[in-house]
């Protein structure tokens, strides 16, 4: 049985249609992670599965059954967000198991319940602690916790990380990795974060203006995007989009020209398109000088330690970025020897299709 469905889901805001005909299913115990630009309706789409919003039409299920007419409290979700929104003048224990006091749970109950959340988020020291006496990582543990306790079918998690500094974070994110093995739950998790969407997800769905552009692992996602959106989207620093100046298939080879020079690509499979644009990820390029594809001029170089970062232009005028391995000696104005090995070539179509996908 799945865990979560979202059937033909719709919602408007008045005029506005922030989600359109949004379908999903996710699998007991997936880690499903949310991303698409700012507005595209990530948190529209956590609130109506919480029952924060009424959905328009379409219809929600949770372990089969439909929950579209239920309230949020009869839905059986934890949601987490962004701000913890702890009660100040409650130690971290009485935090935690506030829900279930309200529900009445006894007290030997919501004891052993707070412990083991606590001892599961490595809060057990501070269960007396009020929350101004605790670190931004340290509060998220305890509305995490919050969640735990209630045992619910999905978690929901809204940005839960983003408040956090850039150490605490990469921290976070390792421990809600064990988590999610640890409790075997099934989450849904929204992020602006490509590091945490990529590490995290067991399948990441990419959303754009209230629609879902594209579902898929991680890598799939990133080796096969369905169009120029998702190419784009994914990806730090992003790929960049070059218009060809024409094509030919030889055999089983297609030959794409721009910017000078020309890409020798195995044909793709099924190809119905017409290939139009060649999108070019950082690390799609190597040095070369006995025999460089391009030379495009370098404008602003970042060393990064491990890799270096060349922000360049193309002959043609279009900047591109250029990542390469290690500490490359190179400065603005400096022409740099490039051979361009599209690992996972993206090829697109008039209409932004993938011809690759
Ligand atoms: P962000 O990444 O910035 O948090 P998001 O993808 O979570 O964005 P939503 O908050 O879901 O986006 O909003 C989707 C769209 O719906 C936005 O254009 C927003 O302005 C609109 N919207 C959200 N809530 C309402 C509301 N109560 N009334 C009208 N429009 C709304």
């Amino acid at each position: 049985m799945t865990a979560f469905e979202a059937i033909s889901l719709d919602k408007h805001y008045g005029e506005f249609h922030a989600l359109k005909d949004i379908n999903l299913s996710v699998e007991p115990g997936e880690f499903i992670v949310l991303v698409g630009p700012s507005g595209c309706g990530k948190s529209t789409l956590m609130r109506t599965i919480a029952g924060l919003e009424k959905v328009t039409s379409g219809d929600l299920k949770i372990d089969g059954r439909s929950v579209t007419g239920l309230l949020p409290k009869e839905r059986d979700v934890a949601m987490v967000f962004q701000s913890y929104a702890l009660y100040p003048h409650m130690t971290v224990a009485e935090n935690i198991g506030f829900g279930m006091k309200i529900a009445k749970r006894p007290k030997a109950e919501i004891q052993e319940k707070v412990l083991a959340a606590a001892k599961v988020l490595k809060i057990e020291d501070y269960l007396n602690r009020k929350p101004k006496a605790l670190s931004g990582g340290q509060r998220q543990r305890v509305a995490i916790g919050r969640a735990i306790v209630r045992d619910p079918k999905i978690f929901l998690f809204d940005e839960p990380l983003s408040n956090l500094d850039a150490a605490l974070r990469v921290e976070m994110r390792v421990e809600l990795a064990r988590l999610h093995k640890q409790l075997d739950a099934t989450m849904i998790y929204v992020t602006h974060d490509q590091v945490e969407a990529m590490t995290l997800a067991d399948r990441i769905v990419v959303m754009n203006g209230g629609v879902i552009e594209q579902i898929g692992a991680p890598l799939d996602l990133f080796n096969r995007p369905r169009n120029k959106f998702v190419a784009g989207f994914l990806g730090q620093p992003p790929a960049i989009f070059v218009r060809l100046d024409g094509h030919e298939v030889k055999g089983s080879r297609l030959q794409v020209q721009f910017s000078g020079t020309s890409v020798d690509l195995p044909a793709p499979e099924n190809q119905t398109g017409t290939p139009v644009e060649i999108g070019l990820r950082p690390d799609f390029f190597e040095l070369d000088p006995e025999n460089p594809d391009l030379s495009p001029q370098v404008e602003v170089v970042e060393q990064l330690g491990d890799t270096t970062l060349l922000y360049t232009r193309l002959p043609d005028g279009q900047q591109a970025t250029v990542q390469l391995p290690g500490q490359v000696t190179a400065k603005s104005g400096d022409r740099i020897p490039l051979r361009i090995k599209c690992k996972s070539p993206l090829i697109f179509d008039e209409a932004g299709r993938n011809l690759f996908a």
